[in-house]
């Protein structure tokens, strides 16, 4: 579906995490592995579903802050996710380190496959290419072990250091700043439909879906693979 790429868009943007990059293995598979080595056993299942409460929960604490953020704040997220997730482990805070280490390294993630040719292609065609990422400073150390996103460095805006986290206003503001455009002319690709889809909509932007697994057939703007950006 090329025609995501209107006549006007002169740069394209992308989130980092379940867009660019996956963890491997998943997030929840490393959790339970963690649990483990401190001795307690958790299903699959039991993981998920803390997990998401954990995460869903901190979603909305950031709502009502307006969405502002820091690397403190960050960091608070993931030790206050670490611990509902793991709750009944007997040293939190060592699970909570270990964790927060594992994902700053690149060999606990894996880049899109096509990464490397979809920005290639952009490349070619003359847009600016850049990522919006509501991770942290660690976003930086995964990067260093990714040529293929290297072309991103240059225009990566990292929601900890901005102040805001998608899907605010001010978040997307940073990102037009850095893409040096208006944000009419700015495709941005994710595979949120709150923060990114919807929050770069708002701002002005043009938004695209990244929907692997169907889940929002209503959305016009959809692709299933970034392939499809440049196809
Ligand atoms: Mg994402």
């Amino acid at each position: 579906m090329a025609a995501q790429l209107h006549p006007s868009t002169r740069a394209v943007f992308f989130d980092a995490v379940g867009t660019l990059l996956f963890p491997n293995p998943s997030a929840l598979v490393v959790y339970a592995d963690v649990a483990r080595t401190m001795g307690m056993e958790l299903s699959s299942g039991e993981v998920r579903t803390r997990f998401l409460t954990a995460f869903r929960k901190q979603e909305a604490a950031d709502r009502v802050t307006g969405w502002v953020t820091s690397e403190e704040r960050e960091r608070e997220r993931w030790r206050v996710i670490v611990h509902e997730t793991l709750q009944g482990v007997p040293n939190p805070d060592a699970c909570f380190a270990e964790l927060y280490d594992h994902f700053a390294k690149p060999t606990a993630w894996q880049v899109c496959p096509h990464a490397a040719a979809v920005l290639k292609e952009l490349n070619t065609r003359g847009l600016v290419v850049g990522m919006g990422s509501n991770y942290d400073a660690r976003l930086w150390s995964v990067l260093d072990g990714f040529p293929e996103l290297a072309p991103l460095r240059d225009r990566t805006v990292v929601s900890a250091a901005v102040g805001f986290r998608k899907p605010a206003a001010e978040f997307f503001r940073e990102v037009t700043r850095v893409a040096g455009c208006v944000p009419g002319e700015i495709l941005f690709a994710g595979d949120d439909i709150d923060n990114d889809y919807q929050g770069a909509t708002a701002a002005g932007l043009n938004a695209v879906l990244l929907d692997d697994q169907h889940r929002e057939p209503g959305i016009t703007n959809r692709i299933t693979s970034l392939r499809e950006l440049v196809g």
